[in-house]
């Protein structure tokens, strides 16, 4: 089940929370200590125009929320409210009061035994998990993982404790998002999502994305599990290139960003989850090599992997920026229209993108602020070099792309050949897709350049990344 937390200042907006979202989840959870003011009538109002089941919560701010009260107000306040239809009560840990526990049991509402750590996970995590559900009907505990060896515990849950069936077992912060969507597969009963904009814990998504882009209350046993690794992630579109495409071709699959910090735990958790296939990206392109049973022809050219499939037993890796870079070019390099190409910048990308342009047998020029990289990626690709400010090396270039960082926030300012004039008949490249138009690309828009978007080269390699994860074609229509 995907429970909403109502994050209303009031009663009203809550309601409106729940109308807003209701097709997209089967129980919601009033945090009273969210309500500006607490009025029991209010409240009765809002248990009465929910019907799905509801939970009352009242967090305290050492666990993330904001009641400030004393111990034996919120205890009094809480259990006013236990005749109001509430289905669950969330009473902490910690929390001694037989007499709470006893109403809560004459008016049939289920106590969740709860834990919270805002600073990691505990050493005792499953030993936790069993006495919290000792104390309650169910066991819930929110952590906050701080690696990917913090999360592959967390999903270990589901098979050490498979005896306990009524628990809930959250990841907080961006190393826990996996544990919110794939909440099925750490054994948990439910998972919780916040409106969109009012998280109400670190790592809430919004209903839109948990239910309208991860189908997360879908995920069961058979479902194949595919993602994306990268130190950052969050950022990432490859979930709306993926996800999206599962369901229409109608397989049981969903496709999930993970936050590795540690490429060896990641491929611990593969096993675990039965990953399928995963797409990797900064700065793990290179750190993933090692682990690899097979790898493509590009892989082997360009030392980097980006595409990472389950085959055979093995895992193969690949290169689909490659081929991703190539196809909005393609046309124009089968015309021979591209016979010089200039490169800016010497990383991960452009070593895909010199690589590809070479095998074209085009003239390439890498101009990168290190000198020094740009000549080594040189020297590997039988190309030529040099700085930023060696625009003269620019001159009678059919093709420059733009491949480094400059452009994408925080560097949102920067273009990173600002004395360069384009003539207007260089066809431009600008590899950053956040956002769509860099100052580098509206420089060469006025001088009449036909330009190219890093958004149609990050589409065109997620849809090969698509095809090699399930063998199926791309839906046209999306
Ligand atoms: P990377 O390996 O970290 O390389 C970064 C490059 O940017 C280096 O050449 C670096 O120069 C240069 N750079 C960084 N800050 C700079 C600045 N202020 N001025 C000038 N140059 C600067 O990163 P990457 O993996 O190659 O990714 C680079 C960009 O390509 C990112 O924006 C990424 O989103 C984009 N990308 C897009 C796609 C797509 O499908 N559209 C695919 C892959 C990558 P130094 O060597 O001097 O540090």
């Amino acid at each position: 089940m995907l429970c909403l937390t109502l994050t209303g200042k009031d009663c009203t907006e809550s309601i409106s929370q729940y109308i807003q979202h209701k097709t997209s989840v089967q129980m919601v959870e009033l945090r009273v200590d969210l309500l500006k003011c607490i009025n029991k009538g209010q409240i009765q109002k809002l248990t009465e125009a929910i019907s799905i089941p509801k939970i009352l919560t009242c967090r305290r701010v050492r666990d993330g929320g904001s009641y400030f009260g004393s111990e034996r107000a919120r205890a009094r306040l809480l259990n006013s409210l236990l005749d109001l239809g509430f289905s669950y009560i969330d009473i902490e840990e910690d929390v001694k009061r037989p007499d709470l526990e006893k109403t809560a049991h004459e008016y049939n509402v289920k106590i969740i035994r709860s834990f919270h750590d805002l600073e990691g996970v505990p050493k005792d995590l499953f030993t936790k998990i069993v006495k919290l559900r000792r104390r309650g009907d169910v066991a819930k505990v929110a952590v906050t993982p701080k690696s990917i060896n913090d999360v592959l515990l967390l999903f270990k849950v589901k098979h050490e404790l498979r005896e306990i069936e009524d628990k809930v077992v959250i990841g907080m912060g961006d190393y826990g998002i996996p544990t919110r969507i794939l909440y099925k597969l750490t054994g948990s009963l439910f998972t919780f999502c916040s409106p969109d904009g009012t998280p109400a814990a670190s790592g809430h998504l919004s209903p839109e994305i948990m239910h309208g882009l991860y189908h997360a209350d879908s995920v069961n046993d058979d479902t194949g599990i595919y993602g994306i690794i990268g130190n950052p992630v969050m950022h990432t579109s490859s979930p709306k290139i993926h996800n999206p495409a599962f369901r229409r071709i109608g397989l049981n699959a969903i496709y999930v960003p993970f936050l590795v910090d540690d490429v060896r735990g990641f491929f611990q958790l593969a096993e675990l989850l039965s990953i399928k296939g995963f797409s990797v990206t900064v700065p793990h392109k290179q750190q993933v090599l090692p682990y690899l049973g097979k790898i493509s022809r590009e892989v082997k050219l360009i030392g980097s992997c980006n595409t990472v499939v389950r085959y055979n037993n093995l895992w193969k890796g690949m290169n689909t920026d490659f081929y991703g870079f190539l196809k909005p070019i393609q046309e124009e390099l089968d015309a021979q229209r591209i016979r010089k190409a200039v490169v800016i910048g010497a990383g991960g990308a452009a070593r895909s993108v010199v690589w590809a342009l070479r095998n074209y047998y085009c003239k390439v020029v890498i101009l990168n602020r290190t000198i020094e990289k740009a000549k080594k990626l040189a020297l590997e690709t039988g190309s030529e070099w040099g700085g930023l400010t060696d625009i003269d090396k620019m001159d009678h270039a059919d093709l420059i792309v733009q491949t480094t960082s400059a452009g994408m926030p925080p560097l949102e300012n920067v273009n990173p050949i600002e004395t360069y004039q384009f003539s207007g008949r260089e066809l431009v490249f600008d590899l950053v897709y956040k956002p769509k138009n860099t100052l580098f690309l509206e420089k060469a828009k006025l001088a009449g350049c036909k330009l190219i978007y890093g958004m149609d080269m990050l589409v065109a390699q997620g849809v090969l990344q698509f095809e090699a994860f399930t063998g199926f074609t791309y839906p046209q229509d999306l």
